[in-house]
């Protein structure tokens, strides 16, 4: 069970704290905290297998610096974090219970002195879970408020602003979503909102998933989806891709098989590093910044819970925001002849965070340490 004696404190260079604990046993989980700089760190927890306690590590790193970014973008005065229970995500009943309940005194024990990191759901959790873990800390949002529409609403005003914007370049001046066609990779949360928003738009929507009753029910709701292979997203021809289930989608391997024209979508981390990004580029193909897509789960936890904005203005702001920073790294990668992954680092550094000490914090991080890896 969660032992304050037992948890390490690792040494990561430019992250403010990292620790690690077994919080039941056999169950590791990791809270990362990157940069509090401009308030609490704020990042969800999530629950994945990975092959080893290196990958897990990797990847909690990733997704908390990923969230420094996505908040300062975001505008929020909110600093970067992310937690991460590794075990069987389809754990249930007890189990579940008991290891939320410890995974709830980490969060606490970390919060012990002054509150730095907030937790939320995130991959493979829910607001099920977080009311467990919120039995043991008070360091959680999203108990309230269900970010996952959220993200899929802002998700969507990125494809739509990202179809407008390039609509000469790569529609023929067709700036509409209707009759354009998009392959949505995972249908959880996000990816199954994002699905009815995009089929009301009019659009020919693909879906995959490597939970066959996921597929299933969305062509029960929406019989005119098309349903692939998990195996198979890069062998269709679509205008778009959505990854919405995991990252690392566009590597170095698969780079020269990506025939669609914009990359969009709520997954984290979707290339595999920097270098991925530039040869998508170079291909012509359109990235539209992760955190950028996605920002609008962390948005609705800001503005519902705790500026107790209304739902209309959250949605507003969403997508205001949105589209205000995709034009932004647009016009940035433009100006200064940069692919869209590099230009979007650029303007984060350069608009967002205007002190000097900042800037140069972050400039340091743009060179991520650790080499990347597959999620689960
Ligand atoms: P989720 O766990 O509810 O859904 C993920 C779905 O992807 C599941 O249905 C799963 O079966 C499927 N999947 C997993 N691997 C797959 C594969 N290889 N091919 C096809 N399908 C696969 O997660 P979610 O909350 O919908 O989030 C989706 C992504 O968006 C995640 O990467 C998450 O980190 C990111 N994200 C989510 C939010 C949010 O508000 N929920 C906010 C920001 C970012």
């Amino acid at each position: 069970m969660f032992d304050p004696k037992e948890v390490k404190r690792l040494n990561i260079p430019q992250w403010e704290a990292v620790y690690r604990s077994e919080i039941v046993p056999g169950i590791i989980s990791f809270i990362a905290i990157h940069d509090t700089s401009r308030g609490w760190a704020l990042g969800g927890c999530r629950m994945a297998n990975y092959d080893n306690e290196a990958t897990a590590l990797t990847d909690v790193l990733r997704l908390s610096r990923g969230m420094t970014f996505k908040n300062a973008i975001s505008d929020l005065p909110l600093g970067g974090g992310k937690s991460i229970i590794v075990c069987d995500p389809n754990i249930k009943g007890k189990k579940r219970e008991k290891t939320l309940e410890e995974f709830g005194k980490f969060v606490a024990w970390v919060n012990r002195e002054k509150d730095v990191y907030c937790t939320a759901e995130d991959m493979n959790t829910t607001v099920q879970d977080m009311n467990i873990v919120k039995k043991y800390c008070r360091n959680i949002f999203g108990t309230s408020v269900d970010p996952s529409p959220y993200t899929a609403h802002g998700v969507f005003s990125a494809i739509e602003y990202a179809v407008d914007y390039f609509a000469m370049d790569l529609f023929y001046g067709r700036r509409t979503l209707c009759g354009k066609r998009v392959l949505i990779q995972g249908l959880g949360k996000v990816g199954m909102m994002l699905m009815q928003l995009l089929s009301d738009a009019g659009m020919e929507v693909y879906v995959t998933d490597i939970r066959e009753e996921k597929v299933l029910s969305a062509i029960e709701k929406f019989p005119d989806i098309k349903p692939v292979d998990p195996e198979d997203i890069f062998g269709i021809e679509v205008d778009i891709l959505s990854p919405a289930a995991k990252g690392e989608v566009i590597t170095k391997q698969n780079v020269d098989n990506c025939k669609f024209k914009i990359l969009c979508g709520p997954a984290n981390n979707q290339l595999q590093n920097p270098e991925t990004g530039i040869m998508l580029h170079k291909k012509g193909i359109v990235y539209c910044q992760d955190f950028i897509a996605n920002m609008g789960g962390v948005c609705s936890i800001q503005y519902l819970e705790i500026e107790n904005l209304s739902h209309e203005i959250t949605l507003k702001r969403i997508r205001r925001t949105v589209r205000k920073m995709l034009g932004l790294t647009f016009r940035t990668a433009f100006r200064s002849n940069l692919s869209f992954n590099i230009a979007v680092d650029h303007a984060v550094r350069r608009i967002i965070w205007r002190s000097k000490e900042d800037t140069q914090k972050l400039s340091n991080a743009i060179i991520f340490p650790l080499t990347a890896t597959s999620e689960p």
